[in-house]
C-alpha cells in the first residue's frame, strides 16, 4: 500500500490541485494522549471492550510472524480467522487463484465469510444476496530482507472485523445476515511499484467474480486499513464512493471525533477494484500513511496499536453499516 494515483484520466488537474491544497491546509493533529481521545471525552456510551478484543485478535495474528502471500504463516492466519469466525456462527470459504507478480507466479487465497446461525442450511447462506461488503487485507507486505509484521497494515483491521462479527452475532443478527466479510490476499505490492499489475490481487479477483457472477450486486462496501494506530489520523480517499464519505464525516462529527477524519486525494487500495470493477460503491477508511514514520517499516508492530483507536473505528464502522443498511432497505 498505497500509492497516490499519478495524474490519471480519472481526475482532472484542477480537482487534484484543490485536494492537495485542502490537504496541506489541514492543521496537524493534536498531541492529546491516547487515553484522552476525543471519543473518550464525548461518547461515554461507547463500549471500550471493542478495542480490547480487537487488540487481542491483532496480537494473536502477529504471533504467526510475517504473512506475505503464499506463506505458511498466512495459511495459519486464515485458519485462525476461520476458527474465530466460527465461534460466532460465521462460516468462511476460501477463494484461491494464481496470478503473475513481479517475482513470478503466486497463489493467493481470499477468505469470504457469511453469517450462518445454527440450523441454517449452507445453501441458504450462500444463496443470500448480501447488501454490504466489509473487507480488509489479511496479507503483510513481502520483504525479502526484513521482518515486517504489519500490525496496523493491516492485522488490526482484520482484528476489528473479527470483533464486529462477534458484536453483530450477539447484538444484531439481522444486520449480520445482510453482510459479506472479505479478507483480501495480495493487497500489498511486490517491490516498490504499487499499481494494478503489482498489487491488489485479491480485491481485483473478488471484484471480477462479483461483477460476473453475483445476481444482485451489494449496495455498499467498506474497506478498513491501518485503523488501530496510536495518535490516530485517518483519511477518506477521494476515489471512495462520495455518499459513504459524506456519511462517515457526518457520523464522526456526531460522535465528536471529526478531527481524526479528513478527506484526501485518490489512493490505490482495495476499494478501487470494488468501485471500478465490481461496481460496488465503496469507501476506504484508511490510516494516513503519509504521516506515519513506521509505515512499511519493521516498526509497524503491536507497540503502535491503541485499543482506543480500535474502539473508535469499530464504533464508526458499525454506525456506518447501520446507516447504509437502513438506507438500502425497501
Ligand atoms: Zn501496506
Amino acid at each position: 500500500m498505497k500509492r497516490i494515483h499519478p495524474l490519471s484520466s480519472l481526475f482532472t488537474l484542477g480537482t487534484l490541485s484543490l485536494l492537495l491544497l485542502l490537504l496541506t491546509q489541514c492543521s496537524p493533529k493534536g498531541t492529546a494522549s491516547d487515553s484522552q481521545s476525543h471519543l473518550a471525552q464525548t461518547s461515554p456510551s461507547i463500549s471500550w471492550e471493542y478495542g480490547q478484543r480487537a487488540y487481542t485478535h491483532t496480537e494473536k495474528i502477529l504471533e504467526f510472524g510475517p504473512r506475505p502471500p503464499q506463506s505458511e504463516a498466512l495459511k495459519f492466519v486464515r485458519e485462525h480467522t476461520t476458527a474465530e469466525l466460527a465461534k460466532h456462527q460465521w462460516v468462511a470459504v476460501e477463494q484461491t487463484f494464481t496470478a503473475n507478480t513481479p517475482i513470478g507466479q503466486r497463489t493467493f487465497t481470499n477468505l469470504i465469510a457469511r453469517y450462518q446461525p445454527s440450523g441454517t442450511p449452507s445453501h441458504t447462506t450462500w444463496a443470500r444476496k448480501p447488501k454490504g461488503v466489509l473487507g480488509a487485507h489479511i496479507d503483510s507486505k513481502y520483504y525479502p530482507d526484513q521482518v515486517f509484521l504489519g500490525a496496523d497494515d493491516a492485522a488490526s483491521a482484520v482484528g476489528a472485523i473479527l470483533e464486529i462479527a462477534e458484536y453483530l452475532h450477539k447484538s444484531s443478527p439481522q444486520m449480520a445476515k445482510q453482510l459479506e466479510l472479505v479478507f483480501f490476499d495480495g493487497e500489498e505490492a511486490f517491490g516498490d511499484v504499487f499499481d494494478l499489475r503489482t498489487a491488489l490481487f485479491g480485491s481485483r479477483h473478488y471484484s471480477a467474480l462479483v461483477q460476473r457472477s453475483y445476481p444482485t450486486k451489494p449496495s455498499f462496501g467498506i474497506i478498513l486499513d491501518m485503523i488501530g494506530h496510536k495518535d490516530l489520523s485517518m483519511i477518506l480517499p477521494s476515489n471512495s464512493a462520495e455518499p459513504l464519505v459524506k456519511q462517515t464525516l457526518q457520523l464522526a462529527k456526531e460522535l465528536g471525533i471529526a478531527e481524526d477524519y479528513k478527506r484526501s486525494g485518490p489512493v490505490l487500495d482495495d476499494h478501487e477494484p470494488l468501485n471500478s470493477i465490481a461496481g460496488i460503491p465503496t469507501i476506504d477508511i484508511l490510516g494516513d500513511f503519509t504521516k506515519k514514520s513506521w509505515w512499511h517499516t519493521p516498526e509497524d508492530t503491536l507497540d503502535i496499536i491503541s485499543k482506543d483507536s480500535l474502539s473508535q473505528n469499530i464504533l464508526l464502522t458499525l454506525e456506518l453499516i447501520k446507516l447504509q443498511l437502513e438506507s438500502h432497505s425497501p
